[in-house]
């Protein structure tokens, strides 16, 4: 009976290496427990509009505190939730906390929007569009307070469901966004399918961009490929002033980034904020 026991845990384990090395393996049963029991914190990190430099909005990031291994990022976790159907659950654990962070935030007089990072495979519920949006009216926020990026490599074969679902969550006003741009197969058919808001720049094409020609000519046709498309453009991915400087002499809108700041706990960003705004009007 425990050796059946031990057969069916093991079925469920995925041993993934972990960044403090490979003695650290991550178990798809560790996770359930983890996403059950709140252990999935949300980190934040800023997005700056380049023209005025104010902050205008922030990515939700998933971080899984582990109780011995620390801190594991969602490369190491993401994959997993996905493939033992735990993702829709990661995803409304990440929802309900950061929407009750931003709504706390924009009361003490932020204004700000919010990003989250969804799977392909957790929009295939289609009721999706009206649970977010009585979820933000009870916090008192508007639908373009919230902004869902899709990554244009996850979205799945067969798009209809998840092609009704985005446009009706564009028809409820919230932001769409394609995520990662540039590293998918298909983006180009995306961007005609999807009704994005926001094209949001792979950071693979904006660090360092200023000594690679081929980096700069694909920045500069994705950035005017969303003006022609009258939709926001964001740049992941600025860790130099260099990087900066490169963006916004071609015209890019909002830029996220170490170079700002990099995805922080919710405890830490009040401050990160005051301190921000107290240097910015020192420069300006
Ligand atoms: P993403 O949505 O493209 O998020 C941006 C990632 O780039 C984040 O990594 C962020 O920490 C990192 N980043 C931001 N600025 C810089 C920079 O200047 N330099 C460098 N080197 N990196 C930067 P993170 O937090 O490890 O997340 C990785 C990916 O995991 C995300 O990529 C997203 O696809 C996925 N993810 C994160 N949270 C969630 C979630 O709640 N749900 C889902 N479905 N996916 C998530
Ligand atoms: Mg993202
Ligand atoms: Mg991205
Ligand atoms: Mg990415």
């Amino acid at each position: 009976k425990d050796l059946l026991l031990q057969y069916l845990l093991d079925f469920r384990r995925e041993v993934k290496p972990s960044p403090q090395g490979p003695a650290t393996m991550v178990f798809a049963d560790e996770l359930q427990a983890a996403i059950i029991s709140e252990l999935i914190e949300v980190w934040y990190q800023p997005q700056i509009d380049v023209a005025t430099f104010q902050l205008v909005g922030i990515e939700a990031l998933a971080r899984w505190q582990h109780p011995e291994k620390g801190f594991i990022p969602p490369n190491i976790f993401i994959g997993i939730a996905e493939k033992y159907g735990m993702i829709q659950q990661l995803t409304d654990s990440v929802l309900k906390q950061s929407i009750k962070q931003i709504s706390e935030w924009n009361k003490m007089g932020f204004d700000i929007s919010l990003s989250v990072n969804f799977s392909a495979s957790g929009l295939c519920h289609l009721d999706i569009p009206e649970v977010l949006h009585s979820t933000l009216r009870n916090s008192g926020l508007r639908p373009d307070h919230l902004t869902i990026e899709v990554t244009e490599s996850a979205l799945p074969k067969d798009t209809s469901a998840t092609l009704d679902i985005l446009t009706r969550l564009r028809l409820k006003g919230f932001g769409l966004s394609i995520d990662d741009f540039g590293t998918g197969f298909s983006s180009l058919e995306q961007l005609r399918l999807i009704p994005f808001t926001e094209l949001k720049i792979d950071r693979s094409f904006v660090h360092h961009a200023s000594d690679n020609k081929a980096s700069q000519a694909i920045l500069e046709s994705s950035i005017s490929l969303a003006k022609r498309l009258a939709i926001h453009c964001v740049a992941e991915g600025v860790e130099t002033q260099e990087d900066w400087d490169l963006v916004a002499s071609l015209g890019c809108d909002i830029v996220q980034g170490y170079f700002i700041a990099k995805p922080m706990p919710a405890a830490e960003f009040v401050p990160w904020v005051r301190q921000y705004s107290k240097k910015h009007r020192a420069k300006s």
